[in-house]
Parts: structure tokens; C-alpha cells; sequence
């Protein structure tokens, strides 16, 4: 399972720290100790800028920084596919493959049922912030 992109993006510093100016949501991993408070910065429709602070396991954290990486630069409605997606490949289901580049890497972790909540940590966090967008 720690693949050398686990540990890759585990370690990256790039994606790390706080952002003014926008949303925010807490998200916790009860059963692993991770924490994560996303920023996304939405300007038109569009995703133009995210960042998260936390602490958790190298999978939270890996998969963080893929999820932001795979985010920033997409409209809100592509950024909803990719959400689908990653939902189906770790339930094992069919997924669009092209949707997700690198983060199919991590598909793996559909065979890891307690590590999956850690993978899913900040794309939930992520649903949160948009079904807020939706309900606003
Ligand atoms: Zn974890």
C-alpha cells in the first residue's frame, strides 16, 4: 500500500497551509486521528486555488495533496465527475479511469477497508464544501 507516491505526496509542502479568503471545513478521521481543514478559493465557477492544514497518516496526507493537485484549475461541475470517480474506485466499482491520472495510483486502497476512511478524509471534506455552494 505505501507506494512510492504514498510517500511522494505525503511529504509534499507545496499544497500545505492556510488560504485567506476562502471556504473553509474542518473534516476528522475518528478512527485514525486525522485532521484536515480545506481552503478553497472558487472564483467563477471555478476552483482557482486550495490549500489544507492538518495533521494525520501519510494516506490522509498523500491523498490530500493529490486531491488538490487534481482540483485547482477545474470548474466546479468537472471537480464533481472527479468526486464521483473516486468514490466508485474505492467501492471497486467501474470508474472513468481518465478522469483521475495519478490518483488511480492509489486505487489499491479499495482492498485496505480501514485505510480507506483516511484516502476518503479530504474528498469528503471537499463534498461538504460544495454541497454548502449547492444549499447557499
Ligand atoms: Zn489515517
Amino acid at each position: 500500500m505505501y507506494n512510492e507516491l504514498i510517500m511522494d505526496y505525503a511529504k509534499l509542502q507545496k499544497y500545505k497551509g492556510k488560504l485567506e479568503d476562502a471556504l473553509a471545513q474542518e473534516g476528522k478521521n475518528l478512527s485514525c486521528g486525522d485532521e484536515i481543514t480545506l481552503y478553497v478559493k472558487i472564483e467563477e465557477n471555478k476552483i482557482v486555488d486550495a490549500k489544507f492544514e492538518g495533521i494525520g497518516c501519510a494516506i490522509s496526507q498523500a491523498s490530500a495533496n493529490l486531491m488538490i493537485e487534481n482540483i485547482i484549475g477545474k470548474n466546479l461541475d468537472d471537480v464533481k465527475m472527479i468526486l464521483e470517480n473516486v468514490l466508485l474506485m474505492v467501492k471497486g466499482e467501474k470508474y472513468e479511469s481518465d478522469k483521475l491520472g495519478l490518483i488511480t495510483k492509489m486505487e489499491d486502497i479499495k482492498n485496505y477497508p480501514m485505510r480507506i476512511k483516511c484516502f476518503l478524509l479530504s474528498w469528503k471534506t471537499l463534498e461538504l464544501i460544495l454541497k454548502n455552494i449547492e444549499s447557499s
